[in-house]
């Protein structure tokens, strides 16, 4: 034990919490900083850790699926929240759904209980860059920390909204209706364009204005539109809007018609590997069964298979790959680990498993120990990688999907229906031959 030392973790949600219990297991003392309840967020109903702010659901628990996969892995791994999730589950087919209520007093119980962790229930607002320090204070950071982090990384390297556009498994696309090529350069392959004519243009955007959306919270609405106009919300402005905007044609030839499409999707490039692809200018509120349906209708697109949804929220997060090391410290501050949400990941699993790596990497350096990630061929390696290593430029929120899993050649040849559970039996075996290479033990 090494109760001498102590690292701050700020905030006491999913990554937090997970973050505060490991270091705390490999014997390092913890100051857990949570605002609640005297300062509330404006999702936070209570004053419990670890709160699920919306669903009670923390998706497929079913390991051929990515999130399944991510479950297990954090599993192999120890994770406190995940063990605690098990204990409070209730039936949901083929998801783990927890008792919300139930669940947040566990991690309560267990964080209070735990004789390394100190509670501080107060606003953190000031980073000190000498103190070994965990951030994990989620989407709805406090103004003035989030001032604090703009004041480190830059105002431009600071996100306040989520406008994400769908994102789309690239070997999904029907590829006699698309073709690479860059505007003005047909020999560059930057863009997967999806033509359409002028009826289908027409049948698209009528779908797109009439579809069922999400409507935004209350506190969401304000600054959302200043931020960047949903697609259906452009399209809505009159019926060339989108034609002469994000779908435009110019400096673009089919190569089967050899003219110019009447309009055209772009799909850009997610991955360095290429496995996902974004629909380009098509930040979305629509409910995700009308994404399918809807961007369904452009002819290339017609059996895609979406990894992520669009979706248009209140978000922070800081643009990783700018900001953030490989093993998610501030560039600008290497005592500062970032976590959870707050990182560019989305999702209540993925905050605990970055809240995880970031709890056993604080504790590492503070025992003056290699840090460690784990490898890219596992859904939390592939994810930690992701973020700090994602094109800057577009970098925005993601979750886990099997895209992100460097393509490896044995497995990318078996047909789809077998693939995803051999890659996710790789991605659990690597992990666990992982954990036991680096001697990783979290009981
Ligand atoms: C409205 C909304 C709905 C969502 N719905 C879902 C969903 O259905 N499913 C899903 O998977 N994900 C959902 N998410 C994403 C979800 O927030 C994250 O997946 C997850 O909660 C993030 O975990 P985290 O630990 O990073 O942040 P959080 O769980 O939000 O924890 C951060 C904690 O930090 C505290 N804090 C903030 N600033 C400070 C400060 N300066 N000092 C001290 N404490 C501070 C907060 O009070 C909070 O307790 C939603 C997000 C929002 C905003």
């Amino acid at each position: 034990m090494n109760a001498k030392i102590t690292i701050d973790v700020v905030g006491a949600g999913l990554a937090g919490c997970e973050a505060a219990l490991c270091i705390a297991r490999l014997g390092i003392g913890v100051r857990l900083w949570e605002m609640r309840p005297s300062r509330m967020t404006p999702a936070h109903r209570t004053g419990h850790f670890a709160e699920l702010v919306c669903s009670n659901s923390l998706k497929s628990d079913v390991l051929d699926s990515a999130h399944g996969l991510l479950k297990a892995e954090l599993r192999a791994l120890g994770s406190h929240l995940l063990m605690i999730a098990d204990q409070h589950r209730v039936p949901a087919g083929k998801a783990l759904a927890v008792n919300r209520e139930a669940f947040a007093a566990g991690v309560t119980q267990a964080v209070e209980d735990e004789p390394l962790i100190e509670v501080i229930r107060d606003e953190y607002s000031h980073i000190d860059p000498e103190r070994l320090t965990v951030i994990a204070s989620g989407p709805l950071t406090s103004d003035s920390l989030a001032e604090e982090l703009s004041r480190i990384i830059g105002d431009d390297n600071l996100y306040f909204f989520d406008a994400i556009a769908p994102v789309i498994d690239a070997e999904t696309v029907d590829l006699a209706s698309a073709f690479w090529a860059s505007r003005y350069s047909p020999a560059d392959r930057d863009y997967l364009n999806c033509p359409l004519t002028e009826t289908e243009y027409s049948a698209f955007r009528e779908a797109l204005v009439s579809a069922e959306i999400v409507e935004p919270r209350d506190f969401e609405r304000k600054r959302l539109f200043e931020a960047c106009l949903p697609v259906e919300e452009l399209a809505r402005r009159g019926e060339m809007t989108l034609a002469f905007g994000p779908f435009k044609p110019v400096g673009l030839i089919d190569p089967v018609s050899g003219r110019r499409p009447f309009a055209c999707l772009q799909l850009r490039r997610e991955t360095v590997s290429g496995t996902l692809l974004s629909l380009v200018g098509c930040q979305t509120r629509l409910k995700y069964g009308e994404q399918r349906r809807v961007f369904g209708m452009i002819p290339a697109l017609q059996r895609a298979s979406f990894a992520r949804f669009g979706s248009m929220h209140r978000n922070l997060y800081v643009n990783s790959p700018i900001a953030l090391s490989d093993h998610h410290q501030l560039k600008a501050a290497s005592n500062v680990f970032l976590a959870g949400q707050i990182t560019g990941l989305e999702g209540y699993v993925e905050s605990i498993a970055s809240g995880l790596i970031a709890g056993i990497n604080a504790a590492r350096r503070a025992m003056g120990q290699q840090l460690l990630l784990p490898p890219p061929g596992t859904m939390i390696g592939a994810l930690m990688q992701h973020i700090s290593t994602a094109d800057a430029e577009h970098f925005q929120p993601m979750n886990s999907n099997f895209g992100l899993i460097p393509p490896d050649g044995e497995l990318r040849s078996l047909r789809k229906r077998e693939r995803k559970p051999a890659m996710a039996r790789a991605a659990l075996d690597a992990l666990i031959k992982w954990r036991d290479a680096v001697g990783l033990c979290l009981d």
